[in-house]
């Protein structure tokens, strides 16, 4: 499998390929990957002759509290997992000098992309968005993707990003790819792993909680509160659940919601903690039409 680390060396690859007239895809990850990743990986290879996974702990989206340091990092089974999909997969893995050469905390410049950082998880991890966006940014000009894939699990990251890519005019589409689950329900996520087998038991409240919103709205529930309501009740029955968020926001502008409109489309999404670990699900759904 081949492996490149560093900005000039990726440009130079994609400038080959393009040239060849092939289509390059990238699906960027924090690599612990797992069926989540790889179904980001498969749907790229189904579109584009090259995919491009790059695996880059980015340390400027993490905020001073949270688990940059314990963040799990494997490249060897990375690497082997991809090659099991597919071994033509090119794995773009730089080091946080080469795409931080001054350093994280010295860098001055950054990609913002406002209002839409202020809502869900962005009211809690403050620059976590600003780091995201400055990465993928990066990541965009070094690989010189025709598509980029990302996860709905991530749903506000994937409403920045594709806003993002709109106001800066980047010349690549922005596919989403629906959240792998579980067989419980639960999300699959790299952060699962931290769990103790009692948490674990109780995470996949978090499914049955976004869930429960969604058949309501189907059935044409409009209350933003009693929506609310529900999904902090089924969080609150998980034993060792604490509930960092529970909000039903509008799905492009992530206002919250009070009254849903008819043919609205919305976005149910919660966060939650198991001790120090912290997870999050959602659910993108239109209410019906007016009668
Ligand atoms: P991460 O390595 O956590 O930064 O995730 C890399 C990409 O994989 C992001 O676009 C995530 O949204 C996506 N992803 C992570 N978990 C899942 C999942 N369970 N289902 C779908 N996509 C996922």
């Amino acid at each position: 499998m081949e492996m490149i680390t560093t900005v000039s060396g990726m440009q130079a690859w994609s400038d080959v390929r393009r040239a060849e007239g092939r289509t390059i895809a990238l699906v960027p990850t924090m690599g612990a990957l797992h069926e989540g990743h790889l179904a980001l990986v498969r749907r790229a290879a189904e579109r584009c002759d090259d995919v491009i996974v790059s695996i880059f702990v980015n340390p400027t989206q993490f905020g001073p509290d949270e688990d940059f340091d314990r963040y799990p990092r494997d490249m060897e089974r990375d690497t082997t997992l991809l090659s099991e999909v597919d071994s033509s997969i090119v794995v773009y893995a730089p080091g946080v000098r080469e795409v931080y050469p001054d350093g994280p905390a010295a860098s001055l410049t950054w990609v913002e992309v406002e209002r839409l950082d202020r809502h869900l998880c962005g009211q809690f991890r403050e620059g976590h968005f600003r780091g995201v966006t400055t990465v993928v940014t990066k990541l965009l000009l070094a690989c010189k993707p025709d598509e980029a894939f990302f996860g709905l699990k991530d749903a506000q990251q994937f409403v920045i990003i594709e806003r993002m890519v709109r106001d800066l005019q980047f010349d690549v589409e922005i596919v989403g790819v629906p959240i792998v689950r579980e067989e419980d329900g639960l999300a699959a996520s790299s952060r699962n792993a931290y769990l103790t087998p009692s948490q674990r038991a109780s995470a996949p409240a978090l499914f049955h909680a976004v869930r429960a919103v969604e058949r309501q709205v189907v059935e044409g529930e409009q209350r933003s509160e009693a929506l609310v309501e529900s999904m902090r009740s089924i969080l609150q029955e998980a034993e060792g659940a604490e509930i960092e968020y529970a909000e039903v926001v509008d799905a492009e502008s992530l206002e919250p919601v009070d009254r849903i409109r008819p043919g609205q489309d919305v976005l149910a999404a919660v966060a939650v903690y198991f001790g120090d670990t912290r997870l999050i699900d959602n659910v993108f759904v239109r209410a019906p039409e007016a009668a």
